[in-house]
């Protein structure tokens, strides 16, 4: 029972710990790692050790997608599977950590050089690592959120390389050299050992988090806050042991717990946070408040369409089937809803998480989380939406609430009237060529849209720009709520207008409202844009792209991003034109539409769209994600593939091993049919180029 762990006698860990195992050097040579790993061989830590420390070690070196699979303590057989290191003698590239060598090796301590962690915010790393026995993370550097799940498991990490002769040696370390420089929020997760032992004693009443400004003797009464700010001022938890929440005011900087209205996750990560939940809090015991959490089936729906056959013969079909089978146990148990597959004989999800989230479920001025980068999609409607990890995720079962720090805001304000093939994506695509987000300068901040090329978006389109929040690097994107906004609530959800006005009032930036950054971008200076491959920010005007065409092999219209009822408004108004001028999908391409969810595909029947797909020589496909993470229809599957897509990212082998170019609704629809990276010009008839296939005829 939840209520018992008021009563659980919880402890800090002891102000002095000793270690008892080995020391592994992740170093950049495969006779030194594998000596270590497999002779039992220690290394001392001299320069030339120092020197061949592996730097920029990723969470993919970590844990490879494939590992992630796993979601229990079995991933403790495969830390640094992905580790790359070099072969002294022959120059090549090797993989030397096998399965189940760390654990067997006795390694308590692993080391590494700069920017450990990197990539992907994976939980399953630190947790793999864990597993296998690792208690102390030693880097020159430490990514942030590789350092934060690590906290929040329990495992110690450090920059002071002095601490390595004093584990081997079996020396006691005081705990404060790991808690040395942290503010109070983390420093007092180290020392309980973790999140959940922290929140246990948070709920107790046993810690206190710190106060904010405005909460501080004296403090002014207000201050002009953003949008995003009056939401988290909302929602700061003041007293958790009462479950008070709000204040006056936030200002960036600001960090504290803060009560969420809607707590979601997919079946990647629920498996992983109801075993935390089970082996923490107890079988039998239910999450609060199970009405406001929501399951998803929705990444790996499609995985048995294009996993080779490998894998499948490795078990790793069988494998990603338990995520599904152990989610759907446990929503059943915790009467949690699950959007789940579709019954019956079609493959299909239900609804892709942030395409459902926004349909019905998100508000105005609602503190959203989710387990997945693309969580801000729901601040189209003026929600505060970000994503999380597992540990966050599985603490907020039981507290209902999520540690933040209220990040600062920069905006983009869009004017100028667009031209009609000008969308959201390419918006984005031009946000993300911007010199202040492609050097970084956005990581962390949150993205405020604004302007009157913006408010004359609806919802759908709003989605995109706040869904790439992602890609610019930023903690989350909003967009102010307003008439249009009412108008979704009144017209999607049936929401009583005065009711929706309600939700809506108060739900924009105050004049004075401070942002570190405003850009000021002229829709009618933009022309539709592709990204070249490998990186969203590569954006470019199609018509910029030169003569020489790019031919394609598929195109892929769908996504939580590309998946909406506009975007198949979009999709269906170049495919329709193109059936009005006698053309079809170009034979040397594959045209898969994907919607986002059952009520997409709905919409889409009931305006004749499947019939015109299907016309035209597109795939219709059931909703569900995977062209974006290689796990569906869409992927490309050899390095000479081509494709184009409306979906948000086009890194390296995100979609398959082939080069994929990303453009809006419009732009995919007419390369579809002409058969190469181009636009749509409304009125103007698509030429399609010489099929090579009739040319080899
Ligand atoms: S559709 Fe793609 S980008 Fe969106 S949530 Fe699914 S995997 Fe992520």
């Amino acid at each position: 029972m939840i209520q018992d762990l008021l009563v659980r006698p919880i402890e800090k860990r002891p102000t002095t710990l000793r270690f008892d195992g080995r020391i592994l050097y992740l170093v950049d040579d495969t006779e030194a790692l594998e000596a270590q790993l497999y002779d039992g061989r220690d290394l001392e830590l001299s320069d030339e050790v120092r020197e061949r420390l592996r730097d920029q070690i990723s969470t993919d070196e970590i844990t490879p997608a494939y590992i992630c699979f796993f979601y229990d303590e079995r991933l403790g057989d495969f830390p640094y599977l992905g580790l790359r290191t070099t072969n002294r003698s022959t120059g090549a590239t090797d993989y030397p950590v096998k399965r189940n060598a760390v654990r067997d090796g006795g390694f308590v301590c692993s080391v590494a050089g700069k920017r450990r962690g990197k990539g992907s915010s994976r939980e399953a790393s630190p947790y793999a690592e864990l597993h296998a026995g690792i208690r102390v993370v030693v880097a020159e550097s430490i990514e942030r959120i590789y350092n934060e799940n690590c906290q929040n498991l329990g495992v110690l990490t450090t920059t002071d390389f002095g601490i390595i002769d004093r584990i081997r040696r079996g020396e006691e370390i005081q705990l404060e050299e790991f808690t040395r420089g942290k503010d109070d929020i983390t420093r007092q997760i180290i020392e309980y050992g973790g999140l959940f032992e922290f929140n246990v004693a948070r709920l107790q009443g046993k810690v206190r988090t710190p106060v904010t400004a405005a909460q501080e003797p004296g403090a002014p009464e207000a201050r002009p806050m953003t949008v995003a700010e009056k939401i988290f001022a909302r929602h700061l938890v003041t007293d958790a042991s009462r479950g008070e929440t709000g204040v006056p005011w936030v200002r960036p900087g600001d960090a504290g717990f803060f009560r969420t209205d809607i707590r979601f996750s997919h079946e990647y990560v629920t498996p992983m946070a109801s075993i935390f939940f089970e082996e923490k809090v107890g079988e039998d015991a239910k999450v609060v408040d199970a009405d406001s959490i929501l399951f998803f089936r929705d990444h790996l729906t499609f995985l048995s369409k294009v996993m080779s056959q490998e894998r499948i013969e490795e078990g790793l079909l069988d494998v990603a089937n338990e995520l599904e089978v152990k989610q759907r146990t446990f929503s059943e148990r915790q009467g949690v809803k699950l959007y789940g597959e579709q019954m019956g004989r079609q493959l299909g999800s239900q609804a892709i998480c942030h395409s459902k989230i926004l349909e019905e479920y998100a508000e105005p001025g609602m503190l959203v989380i989710g387990t997945d980068s693309h969580t801000p999609h729901a601040g189209a409607i003026g929600a505060v939406a970000f994503g999380v990890g597992t540990t966050a995720i599985f603490n907020s079962w039981i507290t209902k609430d999520v540690r933040a720090s209220v990040p600062e805001s920069f905006k983009v304000v869009i004017t100028g009237e667009p031209a009609a093939n000008v969308t959201a994506k390419d918006y984005m695509l031009e946000i993300l060529r911007h010199p202040y987000i492609r050097d970084g300068h956005a990581i962390g901040q949150i993205i405020e849209y604004a302007g009157p090329a913006v408010e004359a978006l609806g919802v759908d389109e709003r989605a995109t720009m706040t869904n790439m929040a992602a890609e610019v690097g930023a903690f989350t994107g909003i967009i102010a709520a307003d008439a249009r906004s009412v108008d979704f609530l009144v017209n999607e959800r049936g929401m009583d207008r005065a009711r929706a006005e309600e939700l809506a009032r108060g739900m924009q930036s105050d004049p004075g409202a401070e942002y570190v950054k405003v850009i000021e971008i002229d829709a009618s200076k933009i022309r539709p844009m592709a990204a070249l491959p490998n990186d969203p920010g590569n954006g470019v005007f199609i018509d910029d792209l030169g003569a020489e065409r790019i031919r394609i092999d598929i195109a892929y219209a769908g996504s939580c991003t590309a998946g909406k009822k506009e975007d198949m408004d979009m999709y269906a108004r170049v495919l329709a034109e193109a059936d009005s001028q006698g053309r079809r999908v170009h034979p040397d391409v594959k045209l898969f539409i994907q919607c986002g969810s059952i009520e997409v595909r709905e919409y889409c029947r009931s305006r004749g769209y499947l019939e015109l797909f299907e016309r035209m020589g597109a795939e219709f496909i059931e909703p569900g994600c995977g062209a974006c993470i290689a796990a569906g229809p869409g992927v490309t599957s050899s390095p000479d593939d081509v494709s184009i897509s409306s979906q948000n990212r086009n890194f390296p082998g995100r979609s398959g091993p082939g080069q994929l170019y990303l453009g809006s609704p419009y732009s995919v629809a007419a390369s579809a049919v002409a058969g190469y990276v181009t636009s749509w010009i409304p009125g103007q008839t698509i030429e399609p180029i010489e099929s090579r296939k009739l040319s080899t005829v």
